[in-house]
């Protein structure tokens, strides 16, 4: 059994707030859906309760707060009013960009920074971010711009797979043009939807994702954006290696990320992995002692994790490149 300094383990916490969708996607990972009517959302409160035992728990800690669509949350307002300013640089919330939100009215900036608010978008253009999505890419890019414009910190994250993986430097400029501050690549995963036979075709080839990794690094990055991010996972690790140096050489930042992960469900259930929280849960209903529950998995060294589709590997660019 390891032994983990419990306050300095970075430790990443996803929480799926809710099952509702008014997408379906083909590679959602949480196979979140519109078409169920049988709904199930963590209250407000638990969530904002997670946020702040494990706040206090370590000062390492970022939390991804989605759904399925965490706009559709019945209490999305309830939600962003409650987190602590003092925990906003430490939150993302990730939406698909297409219901409206008030965002003069929201509680989207504290004293300490914004919070990250992350929009999905899967191309440069509508033909390709079809291709996932059957959303207008327009509809993200307004929310985008809505965003930006009222000083939040605006990501756009894009799931790289076979037919959009040639067009890297083309969704850069446009999503920097949409008023992006970050920009977020990851890879495409056999898991939730993705699984589907008629995906199969969307898992990205050696070549290309060679292609992929040259063109990222090389890109010229656009003024306005701080930082950018592709992420792997560790199937792609015995590549990155065997291609000599070069491109560890060319990316000005890397790291491993081989974090404590920690994943709270829709359902009330917790996991440790966030691509597979069906097969990695340590717990059928939230514990009474929270901290206490935390803490203990984190000092047994339980949270640390690594498959075939969680990031272990992170090329990042830009002046906000830690
Ligand atoms: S990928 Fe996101 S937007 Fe698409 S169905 Fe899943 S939760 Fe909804």
């Amino acid at each position: 059994m390891t032994n983990h300094t419990v306050n300095d383990t970075p430790l990443s916490v996803h929480i799926f707030a809710t099952s509702r969708c008014n997408l379906n996607c083909r590679h959602c990972f949480i196979e979140a859906t519109s078409f169920s009517r049988n709904h199930k959302d963590l209250s407000s409160n638990a969530i904002l309760n997670a946020v702040n035992i494990i706040h206090n728990i370590s000062s390492k800690v970022d939390f991804e707060i989605e759904g399925g669509e965490i706009i559709m949350h019945p209490q999305f307002p309830d939600i962003i009013g409650g987190i602590d300013e003092e925990v906003f640089p430490n939150i993302t919330i990730t939406t698909n960009g297409t219901n409206s939100i008030d965002f003069a009215q929201m509680k989207l900036c504290g004293h300490k920074g914004s919070l990250r608010l992350r929009v999905s978008a899967e191309g440069h253009n509508e033909k390709i971010h079809n291709i996932l999505r059957s959303s207008k890419l327009a509809d993200a890019f307004q929310f985008v711009e809505q965003g930006s414009k009222t000083g939040v910190n605006t990501v756009i994250r894009t799931t790289l797979h076979s037919e959009n993986i040639e067009y890297i430097s083309e969704m850069i400029s446009a999503y920097a043009a949409a008023g992006a501050r970050e920009i977020q690549f990851l890879e495409f995963q056999q898991c939730g939807r993705g699984k589907q036979a008629n995906n199969k075709h969307l898992v990205i080839d050696e070549t290309a994702f060679k292609e992929a990794v040259n063109e990222f690094c090389s890109v010229a990055i656009p003024n306005d954006i701080q930082r950018m991010t592709l992420s792997l996972s560790s199937r792609r690790l015995k590549s990155l290696k065997s291609w000599n140096n070069h491109f560890f050489q060319s990316a000005t930042n890397k790291m491993g990320c081989k974090d404590a992960s920690l994943t709270f469900n829709w359902d009330g259930s917790i996991s440790i992995c966030p691509w597979e929280p069906h097969e990695t849960v340590i717990a059928d209903r939230w514990p009474d002692d929270l901290s206490s529950f935390v803490i203990n998995k984190l000092e047994s060294g339980k949270l640390f994790h690594e498959c075939d589709f969680c990031s272990a590997f992170k090329f990042i660019r830009g002046e906000n490149a830690k």
